[in-house]
C-alpha cells in the first residue's frame, strides 16, 4: 500500500506530506522500529507509554511516516498522518488489507488455548499450505490488526485470534479478521467482573463469527453450545466426547495416546504425545478443523507429530515420608488448577491425594465459584484439602471434602510437623505472593540436588530478540552444537522448531543423529563432518559443511554410491584459518561443481573471528568484503543461488548491516551478549543450582579443605555445597574467586574446589542444611563467573557436565 491510499483509508484529518513511499512494515514499538522510509509509525497512547514521544527519535533514524492522534509539529520529507484515534487507524489499515484477500481465513477465540490452538493448526497446515498466523499472543486491538498486515497474495491461509476483555471490542476485531472459519475453544469459568454473565461474555464472544460460514466448537461444554444453537446461522461443526451428546464430529480418546474420530461417516484414528485433558482438547479443535477444510487424516498426523509436548512448570518431586510432590508455586487459576489436578490423576504411585491450595487472586469470590472449586477436588479424587487465604476460610462451608483451613502460610508452617504428611501425593499450588516454595522446600526430600535450570520462555525470548533486529526475509539457523552449549540439545530444539527457526547446526555427525532420532525435522547442517561420516548424513538427512577438495571428492563419491545428491554448505576461509577453502583452492573447487549434477550448494558461509570485538571491526569488515568475493564467484558458476551467511550472535549486533540471507545464532540464544552492547535486551536462560549439604563452625586458626589452602582468620561458620568440578564448577573458582548466592545473599568459595562438594563462607548469614544455592543465573552471571574464571561464557555454560541434571521449564 501507498501511503497516499492509507492516509484515505484512515480518513486522516491532515496530511503533512512527504514523499508518497510504498509501506512495506507497520510498527508500534520505538524499540522495534526499524527506520525505513517504507515503515509506518503508529503513534499509539498506553498507561505506562506514548508513541508520539519518539517521533523525533525515529525521524533521525530514518522512519518517514507516521499516524498520530495529537497534533505534532511538522517534520521534513516526512508524512504525518493526524486521525481520532491511531488504533482505529490501526484496525481500519488491517481491515483494507483484508478483504483484498479472498483465501480462507481462520479466526479462533475462547477463555483457554487461543494461541495453543493457532500455534497447533498452523503447524498442521502449514505441511500442505503458505500459512499466515499470528506471532505470539498477539489477541489484542493492536496484537491483531498487526498479525493481519503481512496477509499477500502468496498466503493460501491465515489463522488468526482474538481475545477481548470489555464488552464491545469483539466488533473491531471481526472487521479485522473476517473469519471464513471460526474456532470458539472453550469458556472458563473465571468470573469476570466486565461482563454481566456467562452467556453476555459468550454472546459478546461469538460476535467473532458473525460473517463466518463454519464455526468449530465443542458441544460438551453445554453453556456454550446453548448459545451458538440459538444465535449462530453459519454451519455449526460440533464435536463431543459424549456418546449422548448430539454433534456433528464423535471424537473418542479411547486411551490417551488413540484419537478416534467419526467424521462424516469415517472413522479416523490419530496418535499424539498428549494425555493431558486441556491439551487433548485444543488438539481435537485443531484436527476436527483440519478434517473440515480438507485435510486427509495422513497429511493431518504428519503435523501432530511436529507439535511434541514442551515440559511444564509442573513438575513431580521426591517428599519426605515416602510422598511425591506436584509443585506449582507461581500461580493459581482455576484452568491451571484444572491442569495440575488432571497431572495429579495421571500419577499411579500413590492412592492417597492432598492438594494445599492458596486464594485465587484473580477470580471474584462467589459462592458458586467456591461450590464449583469443591465440586472439581471431589471429582478429581483428592481426599484432603489445605486452604491457605482469607477469602478461602471465609467460604469453609462450600466445602464438603477433608479440609483444613489457614489465613496465611506462615499459620500453617507454624502447624506443619515432618509427620503431617505420609504416603501420599501432593499438590501444592499457589498464587504468587503466598510464597508456597517456603511449603515445598519442607516437604521435599533433600537429596542430591543439583541441576540445570532452562527457563524456555527466556529462551525464546532472546530468540526473538534477536529476530527482531533481522529482516523479515533474514533466515535464522541456531546452532545447537555441544548440547546446545549444555542447555539439552533435543528440548531447545524442539522449542526452536517449534518456533519455526529454519535451520540447525551441530559440530559432529553423532549430534545430527541424535536430534533426528529425537524426532526434529529441520533441516541440519554438521560442521565437522569426518570422511567417515557420509553414510550417517545420508541415513538420517544432514547436510556436512564442506572445506576441503579431499573432503568433497570424498563426499561426493559415498553420495554417488548412495544415489543422492550431495546437499553441501561450502565454507570459506577468510581469516579465522579454522576450517574452510582459501582463495586458492576457489578456482579447482569451482571447476568440481560447475554443472556437476551430483551436487547441490544448500549454502556458501563463512566464519568471523573476532566479530563482537570494537578493536577488532577493520578486520572484520575486510573478512565481509572477501567473503562477498568469494562467494560472487562460486555464485557465477551456478545456476541458482545458495543461502550466504556469516553473521555470529557477535556479528548480528555489531554487524548487522551485513546479514546477508542467513545469520547464525550461538550464544545469544542462551542470554549472554558476547559484545556487550545490548544485554540488557536478553534474559537469564539458565540456573546452576545446588543445596546445602553441612553446615560447621570452625575456629580461627584452622584449615579448610584440601591442601589446607582456605585459612579461618577469625571463627567461621562455613557450608559444604554439593557441587564441584566434576560437575562442571572450575577449580579457578575456589579460594574466594567466586561467590555464590544462598537465599540471595552473597557467599564465597574457600578453600580449593573438590571434584564433587565446595566450601563456602557463610559466616553471618542466615542459612540451612538443605538451602537451595544458586552457582549461576541472575546473580551471579555466567559472564560474572568466567570473568572469575580467566574464561569466556561459552565455556562456563558447556562446562556443565551430564551429572547435573537438567530440569526445563516454562511459566
Ligand atoms: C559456534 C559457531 C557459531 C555460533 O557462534 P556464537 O558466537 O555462539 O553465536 C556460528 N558459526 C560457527 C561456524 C560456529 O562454529
Amino acid at each position: 500500500m501507498k501511503i497516499g491510499e492509507i492516509a484515505k483509508i484512515v480518513e486522516a484529518s491532515t496530511w503533512s506530506e512527504g514523499s508518497n513511499s510504498d509501506i512495506f512494515d507497520l510498527s508500534v514499538d520505538s524499540r522495534s522500529a526499524k527506520g525505513s522510509s517504507n515503515e509506518l509509525f503508529i503513534a499509539i497512547k498506553g498507561p505506562n507509554h506514548d508513541g508520539h514521544q519518539f517521533i523525533n527519535e525515529l525521524a533521525k533514524k530514518g522512519t518517514r511516516n507516521f499516524i498520530v492522534e495529537e497534533g505534532v509539529r511538522p517534520i521534513p520529507d516526512c508524512n504525518i498522518l493526524k486521525v481520532n484515534s491511531s488504533i482505529a487507524a490501526l484496525q481500519k489499515i488491517a481491515h483494507a488489507k483484508r478483504i483484498q484477500f479472498k483465501k480462507e481465513v481462520i479466526g479462533i477465540t475462547g477463555s483457554n488455548g487461543k494461541t495453543i490452538v493457532k500455534e497447533w493448526l498452523s503447524t498442521i497446515l502449514s505441511n500442505n499450505l503458505d500459512v499466515l498466523k499470528s506471532p505470539k499472543s498477539y489477541n489484542s486491538q493492536v496484537g491483531v490488526p498487526l498479525s493481519v498486515w503481512p496477509l499477500s497474495t502468496h498466503h493460501d491461509l491465515a489463522v488468526f485470534e482474538a481475545g477481548i476483555s470489555m464488552p464491545g471490542e469483539m466488533e473491531n476485531l471481526a472487521k479485522v479478521i473476517e473469519p471464513s472459519t471460526g474456532i470458539f475453544t472453550n469458556i472458563g469459568t473465571a468470573h469476570d467482573e466486565h461482563f454481566g454473565s456467562q452467556k453476555e461474555k459468550i454472546e459478546e464472544k461469538l460476535k467473532l463469527f458473525e460473517k463466518s460460514e463454519s464455526l468449530v466448537f465443542r458441544a460438551d461444554h453445554s453453556e456454550l453450545s446453548e448459545v451458538i444453537n440459538k444465535d449462530y446461522k453459519g454451519s455449526k461443526i460440533s464435536w463431543s466426547t459424549e456418546p449422548d451428546i448430539d454433534s456433528l464430529v464423535k471424537v473418542e480418546a479411547s486411551s490417551p495416546k488413540n484419537i478416534k474420530v467419526l467424521f462424516k461417516g469415517d472413522h479416523y484414528t490419530f496418535q499424539s504425545e498428549f494425555t493431558d485433558e486441556a491439551s487433548l482438547e485444543n488438539l481435537i479443535h485443531s484436527i476436527v478443523c483440519a478434517l473440515h477444510l480438507g485435510l486427509t487424516p495422513a497429511q493431518i498426523q504428519v503435523g501432530i507429530a511436529m507439535i511434541s509436548p514442551i515440559k511444564m512448570r509442573l513438575e513431580l518431586k521426591r517428599g519426605v515420608n515416602n510422598t511425591y510432590l506436584i509443585d506449582d508455586t507461581y500461580n493459581n487459576d482455576l484452568a491451571g488448577l484444572t491442569k495440575a489436578l488432571d497431572f495429579m490423576d495421571q500419577q499411579q504411585q500413590l492412592a492417597k491425594r492432598s492438594v494445599i491450595l492458596s486464594d485465587f487472586v484473580q477470580n471474584k469470590s462467589t459462592n458458586e465459584f467456591y461450590a464449583e472449586l469443591n465440586q472439581l477436588l471431589l471429582q478429581k479424587g483428592i481426599d484432603k484439602l489445605i486452604a491457605i487465604g482469607p477469602e478461602l476460610s471465609a467460604h469453609k462451608k462450600h466445602f464438603s471434602l477433608e479440609s483444613k483451613f489457614y489465613d496465611n502460610t506462615e499459620s500453617f508452617l507454624a502447624s506443619l510437623s515432618k509427620q503431617s504428611f505420609q504416603n501420599e501425593l501432593i499438590l501444592i499450588k499457589g498464587a504468587r505472593q503466598f510464597a508456597f516454595e517456603r511449603i515445598s522446600k519442607l516437604l521435599a526430600d533433600k537429596g542430591h540436588k543439583t541441576v540445570l535450570e532452562i527457563n524456555l520462555d527466556a529462551v525464546t525470548h532472546n530468540l526473538n530478540y534477536y529476530k527482531s533486529l533481522l529482516k523479515p526475509e533474514t533466515k535464522v539457523m541456531v546452532v545447537v552444537k555441544a548440547l546446545a552449549y549444555g542447555a539439552g540439545s533435543s528440548e531447545i530444539s524442539k522449542l526452536l522448531e517449534f518456533h519455526k527457526v529454519d535451520y540447525l547446526a551441530v559440530a559432529y555427525a553423532d549430534e545430527g543423529v541424535m536430534l533426528r532420532q529425537d524426532g526434529i525435522k529441520l533441516p541440519i547442517m554438521v560442521m565437522n563432518a569426518s570422511m567417515d561420516d557420509p553414510y550417517k548424513l545420508i541415513q538420517y538427512n544432514l547436510e556436512p559443511e564442506i572445506y576441503s577438495l579431499e573432503q568433497l571428492e570424498a563426499f561426493l563419491q559415498a553420495y554417488q554410491f548412495a544415489n543422492k545428491i550431495l546437499p553441501a554448505h561450502l565454507i570459506l576461509n577468510t581469516g579465522m584459518n579454522r576450517l574452510g577453502f582459501n582463495e586458492t583452492d576457489l578456482n579447482p573447487l569451482i571447476e568440481r561443481i560447475h554443472n556437476n549434477p551430483h551436487i547441490r550448494i544448500e549454502s556458501v558461509f563463512s566464519h568471523l573471528a573476532a566479530s563482537e570485538e570494537k578493536a577488532h571491526e577493520s578486520f572484520t569488515k575486510e573478512q565481509i568484503t572477501q567473503f562477498r568475493q568469494y562467494a560472487d564467484q562460486i555464485e557465477s558458476a551456478l545456476d541458482y543461488q545458495p543461502i550466504r551467511h556469516i553473521l555470529n550472535s557477535g556479528g548480528i549486533i555489531r554487524h548487522n548491516a551485513d546479514q546477508e540471507n542467513m545469520v547464525r545464532l550461538g550464544i545469544g540464544l542462551h542470554g549472554i551478549e558476547v559484545s556487550d552492547l545490548h544485554a540488557d535486551k536478553l534474559q537469564n536462560t539458565s540456573t546452576l543450582k545446588t543445596v546445602i549439604s553441612q553446615l560447621r563452625t570452625v575456629k580461627a586458626g584452622e584449615t579448610i579443605g584440601y591442601g589446607r589452602r582456605g585459612k579461618a582468620i577469625n571463627d567461621m561458620a562455613i557450608a559444604t555445597i554439593a557441587i564441584g568440578y566434576a560437575d562442571g564448577y572450575l577449580r579457578y573458582f575456589g579460594n574466594g574467586a567466586a561467590y555464590v548466592s544462598v537465599n540471595g545473599q552473597k557467599a564465597k568459595t574457600i578453600g580449593n574446589i573438590c571434584m564433587d562438594m565446595t566450601m563456602i563462607d557463610v559466616t553471618g548469614l542466615s542459612v540451612e542444611v538443605g538451602d537451595e544455592v544458586v552457582i549461576f543465573g541472575s546473580d551471579p552471571t555466567v559472564s560474572q563467573l568466567a570473568k572469575w574464571g580467566d574464561t569466556i561464557p561459552y565455556e562456563v555454560l558447556t562446562n556443565v557436565s551430564n551429572r547435573v541434571k537438567r530440569v526445563f521449564y516454562s511459566e
